[in-house]
């Protein structure tokens, strides 16, 4: 059968969307019996009503999370045993990647190709990736010489909360599930209101791979009642957060007030993308658009400000007007589509509040416009501006959506220290190809990842996350596991 636009509609109609909390290893209504609607983004229409937790919604997971952890049953399995149960849980998410695809596709209107062959495959490979780390990790002996043994032990922390953003809920939620199961947390999730649905099947999931109730709690919600609760917590050891810089201050500011518990917030950007006279203008052009219209522009990394130098600024501007007008959103569930609406109606209203910015100091060059398609006003196409000024507000706040700021500079000194104006420090991508250039600019740079001759690069081998106001602590990679264990000292006198 042709996968098409029906196709998908269909199977969609026939999926069974899990609204309920999941606490100790079922689906329960939340204790207030409150609820609140989800919604698709591509035509408006209501999806289901999810249970709306609070504070008594998250104290039960909490308690549930504590008593798991206390127990043993995954704390104190052994690391091959639990890299067994991921790895079960890795395969089923690809057994059932179709419905993966389409839960993250409704909640936010992402195109289906991408979740297909982006979210999904990616959730599942960082999952095995961890998985398969588990029992790769050692412990350390101090060089302490004499009748003594000091052994540097990696233990878990206890309870882990979990707070996360709409623009890649499945994604986003494994990335720091992954590593604090693997080393024997409990963990609370907390999805954003935005998109529920793929975390609570996710939950089932787990179960299915023979994780033990009460080892992961999935609590849906609103930030300011659950996500709140779970920052105030007492009894959560740490708190791992993606999302805005605005909310990674309050989760900071939480953890002061309650119990100190250690953050780690992954937030926002401005990153720029570097194109110096050398480069290969082909390729910056083409993943410079990437890097800015991939997911709608709706990407912590997205390379939102394009600095090029001035003898070639012309040129890529024609270029990547080209390729915006090249892309036209359209239905999500249509697997020819590469551009949906914005995650929300209220997130489309807000970008083009900064499109209206735009317009007032800087040149418009392609897109502008939100469209009416299906019914919903969700969508935003491709736009592109040039000559916009330093402190221009599109050149300096967080658009997060398909809204590029072109930027010119003279000499390599110039490009550095507009690529660093900004309060962000997540990502750049620098185009040249000239070694010293690379090196020195490289260096430079304050960011957590620099990608040259490419944009956004991104492993399951690397970490990932920001300096500066994009927060701190890596996702990804072996120092992933840093976050959520703690070194003890255990000395042995013989
Ligand atoms: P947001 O900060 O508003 O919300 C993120 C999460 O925090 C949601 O689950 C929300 O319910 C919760 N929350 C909101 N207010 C809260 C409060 N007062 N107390 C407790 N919890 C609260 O962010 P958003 O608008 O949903 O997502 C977009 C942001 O996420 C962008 O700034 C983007 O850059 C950032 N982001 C960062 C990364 C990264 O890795 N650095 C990745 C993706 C997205
Ligand atoms: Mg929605």
């Amino acid at each position: 059968m042709t996968k098409n636009a029906a196709y998908y509609a269909g199977r969609a109609a026939t999926l069974t969307l899990r609204n309920q909390c999941w606490i100790d290893g079922r689906f329960v209504a939340a204790s207030s019996g409150s609820r609140f609607e989800t919604v698709n983004p591509a035509n408006g229409a209501y999806l289901t009503d999810v249970a709306r937790g609070d504070a008594t919604d998250i104290d039960r997971a909490v308690q549930s999370g504590r008593r798991a952890f206390e127990s043993g049953v995954w704390s104190r399995m052994t690391p091959g045993a639990r890299k067994d149960v991921l790895l079960r849980w890795a395969q089923l998410l690809r057994d059932n990647l179709e419905e993966f695809a389409l839960l993250d596709t409704l909640d936010v209107g992402k195109p289906i190709s991408d979740t297909l062959n982006i979210d999904v495959p990616g959730a599942a490979a960082i999952l095995q990736w961890h998985a398969e780390a588990t029992d790769k990790i050692y412990d350390e002996i101090a060089p302490t010489g004499g009748r003594d043994l000091a052994m540097i032990r990696r233990v878990p922390l206890g309870v882990i909360g979990v707070v996360v953003p709409w623009n890649f809920p499945l994604d986003l939620a494994i990335w720091k599930i992954a590593p604090a199961l693997a080393v024997g947390n409990s963990v609370v999730l907390k999805p954003a209101e935005q998109s529920p649905l793929s975390a609570l099947r996710l939950a089932e999931l787990a179960a299915e791979a023979g994780l033990p109730d009460g080892v992961l709690n999935v609590i849906p919600g609103f930030g300011q009642d659950a996500g709140r609760a779970l920052g105030l917590h007492p009894d959560v050891d740490c708190l791992a957060f993606t999302g805005s810089t605005e909310i990674g201050k309050v989760f900071q500011r939480y953890a002061g007030e309650s119990n100190m518990k250690q953050v780690w917030p992954e937030t926002g950007g401005k990153s720029p993308c570097l194109v110096f006279p050398d480069a290969d203008l082909d390729a910056a052009a083409e993943k410079a658009a990437w890097g800015i219209f991939f997911n709608q522009g709706q990407v912590c990394s997205a390379n939102s400000r394009l600095l090029v130098h001035h003898t070639i600024a012309e040129e890529m501007t024609e270029r990547l007007r080209l390729k915006a007008e090249a892309l036209v959103p359209g239905n999500p569930l249509d697997p020819a589509t590469v551009l949906g609406p914005m995650a929300t109606q209220d997130h489309a209203d807000r970008v083009a509040g900064f499109i209206k910015a735009g317009r007032a100091d800087s040149r418009l060059v392609a897109g502008g416009e939100q469209m009416d398609l299906h019914g919903s006003r969700a969508y935003i196409r491709p736009t592109v501006f040039a000559d916009v000024p330093r402190d221009a507000v599109i050149a300096r706040e967080e658009i997060f959506g398909p809204v590029l700021a072109i930027q010119t500079f003279r000499d390599d000194a110039e490009a550095i220290t507009l690529a660093n104006d900004t309060p962000y420090g997540l990502a750049a991508s620098v185009w040249t190809r000239d070694v010293g250039r690379i090196m020195e600019v490289s260096d430079r740079l304050n960011v957590g990842t620099v990608s040259v001759n490419t944009v956004d690069a991104l492993s399951p081998m690397t970490p990932f996350g920001g300096m500066k106001q994009s927060g701190f602590g890596r996702d990804l990679s072996l120092h992933s596991f840093d976050k959520y264990s703690a070194l003890k000292t255990v000395w042995i006198k013989y």
